[in-house]
């Protein structure tokens, strides 16, 4: 899913033999749909770096024809992006040199699945780059040894010594998405911090994994039960540690993924009747509360069927989707915009005057109106009908029947207008 106002970066792909470039730019831009640059020559990989660097991860061959000592994956990485390193089974020196760098993962090329792992890396770091990571620990030295697998992600690590002093970080940082806490330090130890942390977020919302010496296996248990996500047992590889903040950070992605679709319409990208609904009863309830006032807008689109049956469904949904981007455009932020359902949309204007809203949803009439909609050779207009309601009666459905009651008079009266 796409934020907004966000960046789009995108993955490069490096590499000559044209088989691994198809299936990586296949795998990566259908099934993970990201957008993806490929090269197949040092020469053109120093050209792209040259015009672009908005690259969150980079796939990158060892051996290319006209690089082949490695020469490009040291190119990528003095650029500061993170790379993956293919190999293939040429030349086991240069490999292990390679490996030796400060590269994410590598991954063979004459093993199909260890594309595996390397297609989550990349889904992980290109979604998460803006993941924050706090790392509690007493000692200077285990924290460094972490903080070495976390750089290869890049992502921004804060420190604490002990529980107090990491419940004063979580405060100062609310995007910190991971806790990784050693078990025994003065003051507040792992798991009393943990029971801490879960006093305020869900195991959803912010990931704990706890660290615990092998020798006190009971230990990894506590955590486990007091709420941490994970746990780790030392002494552990750069490998493991890596590997478990990346299934956590996962885990938090996919969670959050689920619940923007779940109020998402796919069409137009606008939220849903189901947000509308639950988000409409709390603003109607605070509102109720502190004295604020709402205005309902409720929209159709005028003989929206003869649009399909004149221009066919893709042109249809093109309307659709304009309409939605143009409302986006029109409304605040503090506005929700919401596809009510078919061609009926749904805003809820906040704080605001009936005679404001009145302004507002004119001028979107206005600009509907002007507005030409393409798709292939096609070209067309549309109209839309608007009621809406500012009369709080007794309940949020109540006002969603108002306005709806506008837009019936709106129709009746001949479309096109706006009725309240
Ligand atoms: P009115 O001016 O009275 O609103 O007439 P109308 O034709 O717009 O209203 P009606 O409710 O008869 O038709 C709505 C049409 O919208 C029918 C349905 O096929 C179409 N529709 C609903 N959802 C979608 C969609 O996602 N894409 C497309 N292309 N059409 C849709
Ligand atoms: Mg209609
Ligand atoms: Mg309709």
């Amino acid at each position: 899913m796409q934020i907004k106002g966000r960046i789009v970066k995108k993955i490069l792909i490096v590499d000559d033999d044209i088989t691994v470039v198809r299936f990586l730019k296949e795998t990566i831009s259908y099934k993970l749909n990201l957008p993806c640059v490929t090269t197949s020559s040092f020469a053109e990989l120093k050209a792209v770096l040259e015009t672009s660097d908005e690259f969150s991860i980079a796939l990158v061959d060892i051996v290319l024809h006209d690089a082949k000592e490695g020469e490009a994956v040291d190119t990528v990485l003095a650029k500061g992006i993170p790379v993956i390193a293919m190999t293939g089974s040429a030349n086991a020196q240069l490999e292990k040199r390679m490996l030796e760098k400060e590269i994410l993962d590598y991954v063979n090329k004459n093993n199909a699945s260890s594309f595996d792992y390397a297609m989550r890396l990349i889904r992980f770091t290109h979604s998460l780059k803006e993941g924050e990571v706090l790392l509690v620990d007493d000692s200077r030295t285990s924290r460094l040894q972490v903080k070495f697998s976390l750089d290869k992600l890049h992502l921004r690590v804060h420190e604490a010594e002990n529980g107090i002093e990491a419940l004063e970080k979580l405060n100062e940082f609310p995007n910190i998405q991971l806790i990784i806490t050693d078990k025994n330090m003065p003051k507040m130890g792992g798991i009393e911090l943990t029971q801490e942390v879960r006093k305020i977020y869900s195991m959803n919302q912010l990931a704990v994994i706890g660290i615990s010496a092998s020798t006190e296996p009971m230990k990894s248990v506590e955590f486990l039960k007091n709420g941490a996500n994970d746990f780790i047992t030392k002494p552990f590889m750069p490998e493991e540690m890596l590997s478990r903040v990346i299934s956590s950070l996962e885990m938090l992605y996919y969670i959050k993924l689920a619940e923007e679709s779940a109020v998402r319409d796919f069409l137009t990208g606008l939220y849903n009747r189901k947000y509308l609904y639950e988000t409409g009863m709390k603003l109607y309830q605070n509102a109720k509360r502190e004295h604020l006032s709402i205005v309902v807008a409720m929209m159709d689109i005028d003989h929206f069927k003869k649009i399909n049956d004149r221009y066919g469904h893709e042109a249809g949904d093109m309307a659709l989707k304009m309409l939605g981007k143009l409302l986006n455009e029109k409304l605040r932020d503090s506005d929700v915009v919401t596809r009510y359902g078919g061609e009926e949309f749904c805003v809820l204007l906040t704080n605001t005057k009936l005679e404001y809203a009145v302004g507002v949803m004119e001028n979107v009439r206005k600009e509907v109106e002007k507005m030409l909609i393409e798709v292939h050779k096609i070209s067309f207009r549309m109209t839309l009908s608007i009621g809406l309601n500012e009369n709080m009666v007794n309940s949020f459905d109540q006002m969603i029947a108002l306005a709806d009651q506008k837009l019936y008079t709106a129709k009746h009266e001949g479309r096109n207008r706006v009725v309240y």
